[in-house]
């Protein structure tokens, strides 16, 4: 598994879960850590391939439409028992807009239920009209607000003991109503945001990065990077939203 601090990302369903951009999260990951002298391994799972997740670090899953999260629904059902003992073992998981709303109990679209993982206690139902366009989140998770663009017909509810991974300084988030971004339990993180997230949102990315360093008992100290471009990005948008 290379040097104590090469860290193994699992990507699941690439093929079906990627909207506006998601793949990216997968780059960003591996650069930042490759600019460290770090490195990673990706493994993708595709439709059909059963997930291990022994020896991973974080895992992720992308956005997608409700005709795509029905497919992967019942192939994600099968791996349920094994992602729930990750994220109890404090695995980082990262889950956009439609990934976050499958890591929930379910997605109910009127009459028709999308049986979600039950990772986290939350649960998803669509409403009028899709709530669309840019995004501001303040999280304590980034130290800059976490920006990017959002598109769902789904609004999400939190249970009461599930923490959202902000207030919505920009746009509509989990509901539209409530101010509430996406959710934070344990190190999973939940979130509406696309664009993708990542890139210009460094301070998140380094985040995740260093929660799976630390599972595996490092220090998960980074060493800063040159984030000039990204900081730049962030700021563009921070400062044409607000
Ligand atoms: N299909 C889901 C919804 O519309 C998720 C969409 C997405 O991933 N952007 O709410």
């Amino acid at each position: 598994m290379g040097n104590g601090r090469e860290l193994q990302i699992l990507h699941l369903y690439p093929e079906l879960l990627n909207l506006y951009g998601d793949s990216g999260n997968i780059l960003v990951l591996r650069k930042r850590l490759e600019w460290r002298h770090l490195g990673c391994t990706v493994h993708e799972v595709h439709m059909g391939e059963r997930a291990s997740l022994t020896g991973i670090d974080l895992v992720f899953i992308g956005g997608g439409s409700d005709r795509e999260q029905r497919i992967v629904c019942d192939e994600l059902q099968r791996q349920r028992s094994e992602l729930a003992a990750f994220v109890e073992d404090g695995g980082v998981l990262l889950a956009v807009c439609g990934g976050y709303q499958l890591l929930g109990h379910s997605y109910l679209m009127g009459n028709e239920e999308v049986r979600g993982l039950s990772l986290v206690d939350l649960y998803t139902d669509r409403g009028s009209p899709r709530l669309i366009g840019n995004v501001m989140v303040e999280s304590r998770i980034a130290p800059q607000p976490i920006v990017g663009y959002e598109n769902h017909g789904g609004r999400t509810h939190l249970g009461a003991r599930v923490e959202p991974l902000g207030r919505v300084l920009f746009g509509n988030g989990n509901d539209g109503k409530s101010g509430q971004e996406g959710c934070l339990y344990r190190n999973v993180v939940g979130t509406y945001v696309h664009g993708p997230l990542l890139p210009k949102n460094p301070g998140m990315a380094d985040w995740l990065l260093s929660r799976a360093l630390e599972r595996r008992g490092d220090t998960g100290e980074l060493e800063p990077l040159d984030d000039t471009e990204e900081l730049a990005a962030n700021e563009t948008m921070r400062k044409r939203l607000l």
